[in-house]
């Protein structure tokens, strides 16, 4: 069972059918974990386990969603790493996606998981539409969770042929394509200047509606530029850009492109 297989299962096994009640700190009361809430020094949250009691400390920082996802993905690491402590720098996909820290990880996916879980999230991005950054938004306030989080449980979930990334103006920070996404598909490491996103960088300017875009925009592959993507993007902390792309049919369906088979991610 993956870390987000179990925590949709402790979401079902509660009986939670709406964003609303997904209540962590009930959650975590549930499994034995007691959660305290005050600061915490050079992390955002720790976990203290011994035998079937644990203490997770979370740092009570004024952004509800930030202190959500805290929370439970301390309750991952209470279900999947049972016996061991932790200090976490959590919800901070910079860290925790660009590093190689499977525990991390594993416990992020729990949260993300038990916070959006498949059943619940994924009816809300099928709409018909690709949601744009005001209906991700609104999303966001209904499960109480964080735009960077939800925008990537939106590319997890691999109900789109969406890719998430963050950029800065040193090149790319971290990405995550839908799984069906196929593999031919090269993101370029820098910032191209006829993206969306180098304006965002270069002078403040956010892209919250889809943008049409042509697809040598963002990927290196030769045959690029006879595909079309939406492109959106706003600011994201330390001055980096968030950026959603939305590929069109035909890029899931075109041949593989020999030309650019090195792996090149
Ligand atoms: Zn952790």
């Amino acid at each position: 069972m993956t870390a987000g297989d179990c925590a949709e299962a402790i979401i079902s096994d509660l009986g939670i059918d709406s964003p609303e009640d997904v209540d962590v700190d009930a959650i975590a009361f549930d499994a034995g974990l007691e959660v305290i809430y005050e600061p915490t020094v050079g992390c955002e949250a720790t976990l203290v386990g011994f035998e079937n009691r644990g203490i997770a400390t979370i740092n009570p920082g004024p952004v509800v969603g930030r202190r959500r996802f805290s929370v439970a993905h301390e309750i991952g690491h209470w279900h999947l790493h049972r016996g061991r402590s932790f200090k976490c720098r959590v919800d901070d996909a910079d860290n925790n996606l660009a590093s190689s820290q499977p525990l991390e990880k594993e416990a992020d996916t729990f949260a993300s998981h038990l916070l959006m879980p498949g059943p619940l999230f994924n009816p809300r991005v099928d709409s018909g539409k690709y949601p744009d950054f005001d209906v991700l938004a609104d999303i966001a306030t209904q499960f109480k969770t964080s735009l960077m989080a939800t925008f990537i449980r939106l590319a997890t979930c691999n109900r789109l042929p969406v890719v998430v990334a963050c950029y800065g103006n040193d090149g790319r920070r971290w990405t995550l394509f839908a799984k069906d996404i196929p593999k031919r598909w090269f993101l370029k490491r820098k910032v191209d200047e006829d993206s969306f996103a180098y304006d965002l960088l270069k002078s403040g300017k956010e892209r919250r509606q889809h943008g049409k875009q042509s697809a040598d925009a963002w990927f290196e592959n030769d045959d690029a530029g006879n595909f079309e993507l939406s492109e959106q993007c706003v600011a994201s902390f330390g001055g980096r850009a968030l950026v959603v792309l939305y590929l069109e049919s035909a890029m899931l369906e075109a041949q593989p492109d020999w030309n650019n088979y090195n792996g090149g991610k």
